[in-house]
């Protein structure tokens, strides 16, 4: 369990400086720096505070670092993934294991789920044997998986209508901020269970931001995703352009780095790219899925959006090309082979 929590809910504050018409809905955003805490996996003074056993449902590139934290950091984890082999390391590092997520849900106050997709985020949470099979009134379900707002809505229904809570927390950062407990956590949904599962959430992450409804979090994480997704294909065409031109790519990547326009993902991209190279940290697959969820989003406000259009299908081509599981920069191939077309 976790000590701490009430100081958590202390740090948490309003932004007042944004017009009103700007932010709809409340936000909290806490930064992880500001306080400290410490898990213990036994005994604490006010046991009913903090949720105390903890499931964790998806092990893919995400799932099981942030299950290992949350290990490390000494809570009673529970896993569950639908390849059961996933889960045999953390089940090493000291996680419980139940073969199904309604039993993880059952056996756990606070159950997390990282799956792939709506379907697969769908399935785990409402399915046959799903987690809200296992919940009832006094447990809690934070989904961090990149879905949709209506999705969200959907699990939302399901879960609450046991008498349990819902949070909906999409994270914004890849393989290596999972790692080093350094996400960001862009929550909506219940702001008592997001309360709760906030000393959980400050392992796991850097900081966390409450967006009030559930939805909020779903569409925060894809805007913020579309907008990636469509820088990276630009910085794919120049790379590709300063190549034709007979310019060294690798020198526009140090460039870039050095000017108004430089962001982490092109350092941290760039020189792998050049040399064709794509160590998966987030698949192409999943940056696909999020253009095409963001594009759906903007579509039911009428708001246009040619350029992460444009770069969806650029996406598209690189998974008829079979780069599904490659790194998402991978879809610079698409654009060489457009090229050679
Ligand atoms: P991943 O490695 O592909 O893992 C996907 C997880 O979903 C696996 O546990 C997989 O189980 C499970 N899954 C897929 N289909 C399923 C189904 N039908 N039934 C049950 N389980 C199913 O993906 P990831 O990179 O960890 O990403 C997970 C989520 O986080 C996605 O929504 C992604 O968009 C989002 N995200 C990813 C990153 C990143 O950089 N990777 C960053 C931020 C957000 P199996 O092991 O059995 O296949």
């Amino acid at each position: 369990m976790v000590r701490g929590a009430n100081h958590t809910l202390m740090a948490a504050t309003f932004c007042p400086s944004l017009p009103q018409h700007f932010k709809p809905t409340p936000i909290i955003k806490f930064h992880k720096s500001s306080f400290s805490f410490k898990v213990f996996s036994s005994q604490s003074s006010k046991a009913d505070e903090v949720p105390t056993r903890v499931g964790f449902l998806g092990l893919g590139i995400m799932g099981s670092p942030m299950a290992q934290n949350l290990i490390k950091a000494g809570c009673d984890v529970t896993v569950w993934n639908r390849t059961k082999s996933k889960c045999d390391p953390l089940i090493d590092l000291g996680a419980k294991y139940k073969p199904s997520p309604a039993e993880v849900a059952a056996s756990c106050d606070v159950t997390f789920a990282m799956l792939a997709d709506p379907e697969s985020a769908m399935v785990v949470a409402c399915g046959e044997d799903g987690a809200a099979s296992g919940m009832s009134p006094g447990k809690g379900y934070v989904d961090v998986s990149t879905v949709d707002g209506p999705t969200s809505k959907l699990i939302n229904g399901q879960i609450t209508e046991t008498g349990a809570l819902f949070l909906e927390a999409p994270v914004s950062g890849s393989k290596k901020p999972a790692e080093d407990g350094q996400l960001i956590f862009l929550t909506a949904g219940d702001k008592s269970l997001y309360e709760k599962v906030a000393p959980y959430l400050d392992i796991m992450g850097k900081s966390r931001f409450y967006l009030g409804d559930v939805g909020n979090g779903a569409a925060m994480k894809l805007v913020v995703n579309m907008i990636m997704g469509s820088m990276m294909t630009s910085f794919a065409e120049g790379l590709l352009l300063s190549e034709k031109v007979g310019l060294d790519p690798s020198v526009v990547v140090e460039v870039i780095s050095q000017g108004a326009i430089s962001a982490p993902m092109f350092s941290l991209k760039g020189p792998a790219m050049v040399q064709s190279k794509y160590p998966t940290a987030f698949p192409l697959k999943h940056q696909q899925k999020d253009m095409r969820l963001a594009l759906g989003l903007a579509e039911s406000v009428s708001q246009s959006t040619p350029i992460a259009a444009a770069a969806n299908e650029l996406y598209k081509v690189a998974k008829s090309h079979g780069l599904s599981d490659s790194d998402f920069s991978a879809v610079i191939e698409a654009l060489k082979v457009k090229l050679k077309d």
